[in-house]
């Protein structure tokens, strides 16, 4: 079995996101970019299924700019066996992705598209969902375990009020929750290595999709600044200020 891990580059989640001056959008001139963490975790689980013999090749997937190259060695120095760049400088929204993940599925032929639960970046949280529904198979999102069971995979998924087992005829879309793994760092030799692993290129124009947004963004603001507290000597004066404020 193949797992396809589509992996977006988007900025470092250390960075704290700074608003260009005109409220267009996010500032991200000589910004520390990385993979999305969830996506780190979808390598990782598509490699320990690999590596306990459930899978043959993991193969990664990005769409974005040249510089998404970067994101892609760096799921080759994980353990990926390939990757896919599909390569724009459009800003390209959820269901543009899922469209060129349908079309590159079917030329692929995974068991499993492994995303993350959501890109960092968006917080959209629809391109799995989108892709299940477009390519009509199952889905099992918010993963925190997954186990290939023949010709099923059983996905455990954070819920509300605790943890739920479906299980999906595969093929099938995981997306994968913060706690389903702890991603491995690659060493030095895997990362050399992974510079001689295939990495092809291709277009949005390739598989046919039309990546034009279908949103505007009207306006990006900086988050409220919360206000500085206030020390209280005790209870009573807390009570006290409390009223004042007419919290109490
Ligand atoms: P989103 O729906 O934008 O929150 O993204 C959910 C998941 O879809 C991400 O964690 C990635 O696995 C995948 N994804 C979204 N955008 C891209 C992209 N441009 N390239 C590759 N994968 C993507």
């Amino acid at each position: 079995m193949k797992i396809l891990v589509p992996v977006k580059r988007v900025i470092d989640y250390n960075v704290k996101p700074r608003v260009k001056a005109d409220g267009s959008g996010v500032d991200l001139a000589n910004v520390k970019m990385s993979m999305n963490p969830f996506d780190e975790i979808a390598v990782e689980e598509a490699i320990r299924l690999k590596e306990a013999g459930s899978a043959e090749e993991v193969v990664a997937v990005s769409i974005g700019p040249a510089k998404a190259q970067e994101t892609l060695r760096t799921a080759l120095a994980m353990g990926a066996d390939r990757a896919i760049l599909v390569e724009t400088d459009d800003t390209v929204e959820p269901l543009a992705v899922a469209k060129i993940l349908k079309a590159i599925a079917e030329e692929e032929g995974p068991g499993i598209v492994m995303l993350g639960k959501q890109a960092i970046d968006d917080d959209s949280n629809q391109t799995g969902q989108m892709l299940a529904a477009l390519m009509e198979r199952p889905q099992g999102t918010f993963a925190s375990a997954v186990k290939i069971d023949g010709e099923h995979v059983h996905v455990t998924r954070e819920v509300d009020g605790g943890l739920e087992t479906v299980k999906l005829a595969l093929p099938a879309v995981v997306t994968t929750d913060l706690r389903l793994n702890e991603p491995r760092y690659a060493s030095l030799p895997n990362i050399m290595k992974a510079k001689k692993k295939p990495l092809e290129t291709k277009s949005p124009a390739d598989y046919g999709v039309d990546t034009a947004p279908r949103l505007a963004t009207t306006k990006v603001t900086e988050p409220p600044v919360r206000q500085a507290g206030e020390m209280v000597e005790d209870v009573d004066a807390l009570v006290a200020k409390l009223k004042q404020l007419g919290h109490a």
